[in-house]
């Protein structure tokens, strides 16, 4: 399995219900059987490259910014902001950092998702208005790679963070005998 790190040094200030392992979510999610068949088994929209082809691209890690095949999502700056409900997170190609908003995410594994929607922009992924075509109805309903995996590591994200703070409420009834 490709080793892959997810690197956050600056996350900003966090509201409590945000304090979760981002890198380490992050990459589970990334290094996940689920995540790879899930790559495998799709025809992404968009781009040329098959599911196989995207997934390696993903896990190559060369952000457009230093074009370092690491094998690391190189996650170093994210802003959160107060930008009104609307756009969730933007981020500049070829230039370091996330900028997500906290007035459209509610939930951390929606920032997570945002955060790997933006990473698939400095992995080579965009968006068909960005590659010269308008928005259709149907590029709202098929909107490749970058909302596809930004989805997927979405429901994951909720999916494992449920789980833990399961298992943590578990402990505390078996310790206080509850
Ligand atoms: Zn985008």
């Amino acid at each position: 399995m490709t080793e892959v790190k997810v690197e956050i040094l600056n996350i900003g200030d966090l509201p409590e219900q945000f304090k979760v392992d981002y890198s380490g979510i992050m990459k589970e999610i990334l290094n996940s059987e689920e995540f790879a068949k899930f790559c495998f088994g799709r025809k992404f929209k968009f781009t040329r490259l098959s599911g196989g082809q995207v997934l390696s691209t993903l896990l190559r890690g060369n952000e457009n910014w230093n074009m370092q095949e690491d094998y690391e999502w190189d996650v170093t700056k994210v802003v959160l902001s107060h930008d009104g409900p609307g756009v969730v997170g933007h981020c500049f190609l070829g230039k370091e950092g996330i900028y997500s908003n906290l007035d459209a995410i509610k939930y951390p594994w929606e920032l997570i998702g945002n955060m790997a929607h933006e990473m698939t922009h400095f992995l080579g992924f965009t968006h068909p208005y960005l590659a010269g075509k308008s928005w259709t109805p149907w590029g709202h309903k098929y909107k490749g790679v970058s909302y596809d995996v930004g989805y997927f590591f979405r429901d994951m994200a909720k999916k494992i963070i449920e789980n833990k703070t399961r298992d943590v409420n578990l402990i505390r009834e078996i310790i206080h005998g509850k």
